[in-house]
């Protein structure tokens, strides 16, 4: 028994010439073997009395185990095997000769040139649910088939061999989809480089989209697709490195290599060519799609390794790249420090997302003017840190959505606004619930989750109302539109927030199922000294309500605003004339307070 490793450049990506590069050599190769494969692949062989035993991943790579076979034969990747490993479904082929596709050219089991006859293969996927490639065993003995334990042993061996791919991406210092080596591989190669007396190196580090953007890209294209696309990256990079200089993929959406000093200093133009071919479109299954990269460069010191973090510094230069019209960036301390600030919110956000109680919300009231009454309260998200103390919404809402943690805010103010909700209509109150909603959270599965929350605590989804931003809705296509159809089927309303900030014309927006605009507190805020100011919201409250809207105005902070707006195309008014956002407590009370509201004075 043994097994052989091979590997097969040309399925990796359409750069023919990667291998060579990567480090995916022969010592590579054999130091990063699916873990555990001859032991599996030995079960299998016996519970299924078969000679030959192969595990092939979609990235190219192949490990034999044959009974009896010639140590020395190569094996060649037959047809049949690449398409099972690309196929996320298993086949039986009884006997292969009977196949017309196969009849003449038929794989060889190696004993003696024989061919195969009997072969069956099936899906392998990683614990995570991402599909790798294909267990196959074959025989030159042909079958009438798979019996149900036959069937069942396949089954279970593809499963140990999807959690042994994904040891041998850890142990094996490979990434399973690039096959390129990880970050421990990185800081072994670059401590060596200190050992062997090297002074200074440049270390550059590129990202290839804001999480936010790429966990996008996964939830609505999928893994393979994603897969496919860091493979095209690396390849793109490694065109561009110079030679003999080795890739590191240091994260999921992040590669880092260390450039020969002779390189250094690095070009310009060299880093304006690495920023120019990463944005130029890629079509990857045939989609096509533009990236947001990132190049940070680092001019690493390799003598002084120690108690550095030459990694994390220099991936603080290709996060501030990213947003940069350039594209590339060298490092500087005080980026790093922003870096650094934000990082430790982010770590500090995502706790309290999940296991503290420093998240709460507040309630803000909106009063219809036609009678006075409050007609629903707006959930505004909170955050009081234990150290930092209260953290604004302007700060961490956008930060959730750059550290790609928005659909769980969201889905924590979903939930709690809509228990909240609940109790407030068990005590008689009957208002209605306006919820923020972002920008990620603008999927298919929107829908399921506003659903799923409205039943949970038996709360009719026609009291709740989903806010989104302009800008959010400007990136309308025939997605979104669908997904805003479903919210208004289920009969929630949708608001079009902060209007007049974006860029939208209002003919544009009506082509939304939206049903109530509020217009923005920025130009509210300022009719008073502004007349100018003044005559905009009053033409835009006009038009949207001719175009079917209900009207909110926002910012209404004293009685003058107040009076103006009530002489204008408005419906709904919200403000701190009207009420300052109350904590949960306090909302029953300024409801009885406000129950004729506009009969008396405002609270600001
Ligand atoms: P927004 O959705 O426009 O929320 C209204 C903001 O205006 C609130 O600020 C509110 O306190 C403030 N405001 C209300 N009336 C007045 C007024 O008369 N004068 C002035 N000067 N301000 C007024 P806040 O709570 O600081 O929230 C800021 C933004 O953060 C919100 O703007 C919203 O975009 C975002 N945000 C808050 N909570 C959430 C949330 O749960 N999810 C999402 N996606 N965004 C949220
Ligand atoms: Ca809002
Ligand atoms: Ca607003």
């Amino acid at each position: 028994m043994q097994t052989t490793v091979e590997h097969d450049p040309d399925m990796t990506s359409a750069e023919p010439d990667t291998d060579a590069r990567t480090g995916a050599d022969d010592r590579a190769a054999e130091g990063y073997a699916v873990p555990g494969f001859d032991s599996i692949a030995h079960l299998a062989a016996a519970s299924m009395e078969v000679a030959i035993v192969l595990l092939v991943l979609n990235n190219g790579s192949a490990y034999w185990y044959s009974r009896d076979a010639d140590p020395e034969r190569t094996h060649v990747l037959h047809p049949l095997y690449l398409e099972a490993a690309r196929r996320g479904t298993g086949q039986v082929l009884a006997d292969i000769a009977a196949d017309a596709r196969y009849r003449d050219t038929p794989p060889l089991s190696g004993t003696a040139s024989a061919a195969l006859r009997f072969f069956a293969c099936e899906p392998v996927y990683t614990l995570s649910g991402r599909h790798v490639g294909a267990l196959c065993v074959m025989d030159p003995v042909p079958r009438t088939g798979l019996d149900d334990a036959g069937h069942a042993a396949l089954r279970d061996a593809a499963r140990l061999a999807g959690a042994g791919v994904v040891l041998g991406g850890y142990l094996g210092r490979t990434d399973p989809v690039t096959q390129l080596p990880h970050r421990s591989a990185f800081f072994e190669d670059l401590r060596a480089r200190q050992l062997n007396g090297a002074q200074r190196a440049w270390l550059i580090s590129i990202e290839v989209a804001p999480v936010e953007r790429f966990n996008a890209f996964v939830r609505a294209m999928g893994f393979p697709y994603a897969d496919e696309l860091m493979r095209a990256v690396a390849a793109r990079v490694q065109a561009w490195m110079p030679p003999a200089t080795r890739l590191y993929q240091v994260g999921v959406t992040r590669f880092a290599a260390v450039l020969p000093e002779a390189e250094a200093p690095l070009g310009a133009e060299q880093l304006d060519d690495l920023v120019a071919r990463l944005r130029s479109p890629f079509d990857c299954l045939d989609i096509p799609l533009t990236l947001q990269p990132g190049v940070g460069l680092l001019d690493l010191d390799v003598r002084r390794l120690d108690g550095a973090d030459p990694l994390r510094q220099v991936m603080s230069a290709s996060h501030a790249a990213q947003h940069s019209p350039r594209g590339w960036a060298l490092y500087e301390r005080s980026q790093d420090e922003r870096h650094r600030q934000e990082f430790f919110l982010v770590t500090e956000l995502a706790a309290a997302l999940t296991e503290r109680t420093e998240l709460y919300l507040d309630y803000q009231p909106r009063v219809r003017l036609s009678d006075g009454r409050c007609v629903a309260v707006e959930a505004l998200a909170r955050w009081r840190h234990p150290t930092l103390g209260e953290v604004p919404p302007g700060q961490f809402v956008p930060l959730a959505e750059r550290a790609g943690l928005m659909r769980s805010l969201t889905g924590w103010v979903l939930e709690h606004s809509v228990a909240q909700l609940a109790g407030w209509r068990k005590a008689g109150y009957d208002i209605g619930l306006s919820i923020n909603i972002s920008n990620a959270d603008f999927d298919a599965d929107l829908v399921t989750r506003l659903e799923a929350v409205a039943s949970r605590h038996a709360v009719d989804p026609r009291g709740l109302e989903l806010e989104f931003t302009e800008s959010t809705l400007l990136l309308h296509n025939d997605a979104t539109s669908r997904h805003l159809a479903a919210v208004r089927e289920l009969g929630a309303g949708i608001a079009i927030d902060d209007f007049g900030t974006g860029y939208s014309n209002l003919a544009s927006l009506r082509q939304m199922p939206a049903t109530c605009l509020k217009i923005d507190q920025s130009f509210v805020r300022s009719m008073d000294a502004n007349r100018h100011d003044a005559a905009i919201v009053r033409s835009m409250a006009a038009l949207a309500r001719d175009l079917g809207f209900r009207v909110v105005v926002e910012g209404v902070e004293n009685r003058r605003i107040y009076e103006a707006v009530r002489r204008m195309a408005c419906d709904e008014v919200q403000g701190f004339y009207v009420s300052r956002p109350l904590p949960a407590a306090a909302v029953p009370a300024w409801l009885e307070r406000a129950a004729d509201w506009h009969h008396g004075e405002g609270t600001a």
